[in-house]
């Protein structure tokens, strides 16, 4: 059995590309410093799969106590998923994230180079075609000019990890440019469970319907698109978790670079969300029109024929199931791991 090491593996993507390994076959191996996550997310993990999960509770910057992890463990891959997230704290924290997206980066570098674990794939994001590029993106367009900080540390760490297979013919090294993930395990024991006030959409959305948040503000309807708010390309949590799935398989059996959007190549509105959610679930959304968030794109989506092609992977939920899901998930854990 192949055993996979989940860097950040008890967060919101990693625990769900836990539970669908440990159903394909994989052992799973969690290392996480649980600084926007918590250890009951590996309770549920077990829960669903049935399984026990090894997890340890380590920084990834700290290479003496990672280097436990690979000593004790016959790892065949890495996904690393160890970074800090939230665009607006990265504009405020510039040193804080460069700090640790980068050094979780080469730190893992260093222990796999040290180790012999020749696998890695890299959760990139949509983030880093910037605004240069046109809609749909496809992988083979040049990286393009980041809005923020968060934004820089994913262009590097590609970088850095091109390098890396350039100068180690062995290195297999997948990067997986996610879109917008939204949803929740359909048995609602796992999902989104964001710190403080919630920047993403779809997470202030379950908050307003629970009753934590009084009103969503839309930010932005004088776009240039159908509805004039902005439109994305929100992929089920589930079937990103499964594209990982595809990706390991591939990462075992081929060297060098390759690039992977993971998203529908749909793009949705945030009305249509709202609409979607208040319809699926039999509810109102309490919500105002706002100003433009400064940063924002009008369109982000992906061409996902590559991911199709080479992985054979593409996305089976609907809309309706990632707003069904994400409800469940909330209203199951109101408060989210701390119920
Ligand atoms: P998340 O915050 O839920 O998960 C990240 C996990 O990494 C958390 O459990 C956190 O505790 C852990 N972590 C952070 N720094 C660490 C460190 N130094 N040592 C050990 N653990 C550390 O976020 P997520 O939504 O699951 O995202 C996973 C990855 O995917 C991130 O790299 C993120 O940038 C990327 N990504 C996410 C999105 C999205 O919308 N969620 C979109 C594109 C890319
Ligand atoms: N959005 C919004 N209100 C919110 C949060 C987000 O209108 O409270 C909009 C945001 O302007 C963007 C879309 O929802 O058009 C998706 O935003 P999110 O932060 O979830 O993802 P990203 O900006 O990274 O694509």
């Amino acid at each position: 059995m192949k055993t996979i090491l989940l860097a950040g593996g008890a967060g919101y993507i990693g625990s769900h590309t836990a539970v669908e390994l440990i159903s394909s076959g994989y052992d799973v191996v969690i290392a996480d410093n649980y600084s926007n996550s918590c250890p009951e997310a590996v309770k549920r993990i077990e829960e669903i799969t049935g399984k026990s999960v090894k997890a340890y509770e380590v920084d990834i910057k700290d290479k003496a106590k990672l280097e436990t992890v690979f000593k004790e463990n016959k790892l065949d891959a890495v996904i690393h998923f160890a970074g800090l997230k939230a665009v607006g704290e990265s504009v405020a924290k510039p040193v804080l994230y460069y700090r640790n997206n980068i050094d979780t980066t080469l730190t893992l570098l260093e222990c796999m180079q040290e180790y012999g674990v020749k696998n890695i794939i890299f959760s990139s994001s949509a983030t880093v075609y910037g605004e240069e590029n046109p809609v749909p993106y496809t992988e083979q367009m040049q990286r393009g000019t980041c809005t923020n900080p968060y934004g820089w540390t994913k262009v590097m760490m590609e970088q850095i990890l091109e390098d890396a297979a350039k100068a180690d013919k062995e290195l297999s090294v997948v990067l997986l440019r996610y879109f917008n993930p939204i949803g929740a395990h359909e048995s609602g024991k796992i999902g989104e469970d964001p710190q403080g006030i919630p920047n993403n959409l779809m997470p202030y959305v379950a908050q307003v319907a629970v009753g934590r948040r009084e009103k969503l503000t839309i930010f932005g309807n004088d776009y240039d698109t159908p509805d004039g708010t902005c439109r994305r390309d929100y992929i089920h949590v589930v079937d990103l978790a499964k594209g990982h799935v595809k990706a390991i398989d591939y990462v075992l059996s081929h060297d060098g670079v390759e690039i992977f959007n993971l998203g529908t190549g749909t793009p949705y509105s945030v009305t249509e969300i709202v609409d979607t959610f208040e319809k699926v679930n039999d509810m109102k959304i309490n919500h105002v029109y706002g100003d433009r968030r400064p940063g924002d794109l009008p369109e982000s989506y992906a061409n996902a024929d590559k991911a199709l092609n080479v992985l054979g992977w593409k996305t089976e939920k609907t809309l309706a199931d990632m707003c069904r899901d994400t409800w469940n998930w909330q209203k199951n854990n109101p408060n989210g791991y701390n119920k």
